[in-house]
């Protein structure tokens, strides 16, 4: 006949073992799994952790100290609320905001990007993707020997924190203040060389042309540049999303 189960168990669980009879027939895992009890544990002494109020900044409640803690509340609560009403207004960035790259452009139109990867390896967040392409004279996208045939970053990944930019020779990648980067599909916001590259101002020509100022080294000697400043060349980039036709700003 089996067993009944004590109060509270049901006959499918285990007893437990101080439960379990003992003797003959009772395995001995069992019958010595229960630690045997050595002897009154000794006392905690509970007042050497006890809070000592002495230590603590006692509350209070004067009526000064009311008068310090809703002041400034109150002086709050009548000064003129300040909201900006974005999306319908859209207010300048500050000049060095980092927002969406720009790939730029040599005065002729060429491509300052030579296809290094260098912002890539510079990339904390691995954003970048390069490849490089050999120029041709029949078909030349940058001075000297390589392009940028294919480049994306990845805005999913992008931190913002400019160090792409800052490791770029020709100083070809920049930022500009665009931020509405918002999307609601991923695939989007991986922009390509196309949406990245600088509009052609007057008097550009889109590649691949030969150049157009010179030898190589006539493209990498600082000098006035002729027509608008790059910084219109992003401006009149329109983004994808953004306001920033208007308040665009750039920093070369
Ligand atoms: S801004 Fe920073 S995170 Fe974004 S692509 Fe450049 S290096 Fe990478
Ligand atoms: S953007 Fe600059 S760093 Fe990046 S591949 Fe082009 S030239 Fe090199």
């Amino acid at each position: 006949m089996a067993d009944t189960p004590p109060p509270g168990r049901s006959p499918d669980q285990p007893a437990d073992a101080a439960s379990l009879p003992t003797g003959a027939g009772v395995p001995a895992v069992i019958e010595n799994s229960v630690p045997a009890v050595q002897g009154t544990p000794a006392p905690i002494d509970v007042s050497a952790r006890r809070l000592n109020e002495d230590e603590f900044d006692q509350p209070n409640p004067t009526l000064a100290g009311f008068a310090a803690g809703f002041g400034l509340t109150f002086s709050t609560m009548f000064k003129k609320v300040y909201t900006q009403q974005y999306p319908f207004e859209v207010f300048p960035t500050a000049p060095r905001y980092h927002g969406r790259h720009v790939l730029n452009r040599h005065p002729d139109g060429l491509e300052k990007c030579v296809g290094c990867e260098l912002c890539a390896w510079a990339c904390p967040a691995d954003a970048i993707y390069v490849e490089g392409g050999d120029n041709t004279e029949e078909a030349r996208f940058s001075p000297g020997e390589r392009y940028g045939k294919v480049y994306q970053i990845n805005y999913l990944r992008c931190i913002f924190c400019g160090l792409c930019i800052e490791a770029c020779p020709t100083r070809s990648l920049t930022m500009s203040n665009e931020y509405e980067l918002a999307l609601d599909n991923r695939q989007d916001l991986i922009y390509t060389k196309e949406q990245l590259m600088a509009p052609l101002l007057p008097g550009m020509e889109a590649p691949p042309h030969p150049m157009r100022l010179g030898d190589e080294k006539a493209y990498y000697t600082p000098r006035p540049q002729k027509g608008a400043p790059q910084r219109e060349a992003n401006v009149a980039g329109k983004p994808i999303t953004g306001h920033a036709i208007e308040v665009g700003g750039h920093h070369a």
